[in-house]
């Protein structure tokens, strides 16, 4: 028996997410008096999967087959499940990301799991019961959430548990063959086109980002946003009202009807904080709100507030960062 950690890989690196998982997996492991092994889905290279023992993992199963390489639900699904069976896994943790929403539903299904999303605490167990807190209503409220039954999955909230780094540990990468065959990468992607992210920046991945929004008044402003977001190596994002308008392409938008992003650093520039807004960004480890007026709603979800013009502020901000480079 042992717990089963999905890790999410792009470009050969393990996503900082699934670092997250990996170290909430292994605290899980260790509450249950077991090992926790991980199931490598994208494009990984066996370095880096070696390097998940400094989050506490003992094992990694790595199946080779190129056309795992982008997502591909049916065959995502297949190969967690097999994983999950070979392990005896009683408990798989996975992202709470596109990838991991998508498969877990159907894992729960074919694995006759019991499910839990936007997880942001480790378990409660007590007696073989498990119970988790998750995120509910875009994050204004928390349920404790009773997970039933011989198989948990368990999906985790980015930014919502540290990743471990007991440095110089290594996991054993293990060949690994789920037997995938052509039906199960029916729903494969015929093309995989990458959306013109400003610096390269992918913004559901992106580590710090600078987001504008009506108050920057127009698209020919962006340069203020822009010159911030690559004083700081951050990605650019915006309000639904600005990507409506088409002052910003919409794979910037943000929010309930947009991308989610939880990076460390988030800020936020001439945005009135509605609810739809923070839905997609009230995950971010540190949020900045510049804004002239002092009773903005996105106040009350700061970090760090500044009350003033943006055309003011955001200079003066962009130099002050490409100073201490
Ligand atoms: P505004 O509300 O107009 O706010 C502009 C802000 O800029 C104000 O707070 C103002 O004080 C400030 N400001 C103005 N000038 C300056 C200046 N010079 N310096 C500093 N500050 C200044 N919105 C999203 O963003 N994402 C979504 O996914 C989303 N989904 C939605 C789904 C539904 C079903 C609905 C009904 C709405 C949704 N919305 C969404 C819209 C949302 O309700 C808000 O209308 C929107 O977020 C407001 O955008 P904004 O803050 O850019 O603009």
């Amino acid at each position: 028996m042992s717990v089963l950690v999905v890790v999410e890989c792009d470009g050969g690196e393990v996503k900082k997410s699934s670092l997250e998982v990996a170290s909430y997996g292994s605290q899980v492991a260790q509450m249950l008096g077991t090992t926790a092994t991980a199931v490598a889905v994208g494009e990984a290279t066996e370095a880096n999967l070696a390097k998940l023992g400094e989050q506490g993992i003992t094992k990694v199963l790595h199946d080779a087959e190129p056309r795992l390489k982008d997502f591909v639900n049916g065959a995502y699904t297949k190969l967690i499940a097999a994983a999950a069976q070979k392990e005896d896994a009683k408990v798989i943790v996975l992202a709470n990301s596109n990838i991991g929403a998508s498969v877990g539903s159907r894992l729960s299904v074919r694995l006759q799991a019991s499910i839990a999303t936007n997880v942001v605490e480790l378990p409660k167990t007590d007696g073989g019961s498990f119970t988790v807190k998750r995120g509910a209503f875009s994050g204004k409220a928390f349920a404790d959430v009773k997970l039933d039954g011989d198989r948990k999955i368990i999906a985790v909230k980015k930014n919502s548990i540290e990743a471990l780094h007991e440095a110089g540990k290594t996991a054993q990468v293990e060949a690994f063959s789920a037997q995938l065959t052509d039906a199960d990468f029916a729903d494969a992607p015929k093309q995989v086109v990458m959306q013109d992210q400003a610096g390269g920046i992918l913004l559901p991945e992106a580590d710090k980002v600078v987001s504008g929004g009506r108050g920057m008044k127009g698209p020919e402003n962006w340069n203020l946003i822009e010159d911030l977001a690559k004083a700081l190596g951050a990605a650019t994002a915006c309000s639904k009202p600005v990507s409506d308008v088409d002052w910003r392409p919409h794979h910037e938008h943000v929010g309930q009807t947009g991308i989610t992003v939880s990076p460390n650093l988030y800020i936020a520039c001439g945005i009135s904080g509605a609810i739809q807004h923070l839905a997609g960004v009230n995950s971010s480890k540190v949020i900045v709100v510049i804004n002239k007026d002092p009773e903005a709603p996105f106040f009350k979800a700061a970090d760090y507030g500044i009350v003033g013009d943006v055309f003011d502020v955001l200079p003066k901000l962009t130099q002050a960062v490409k100073e201490l480079n």
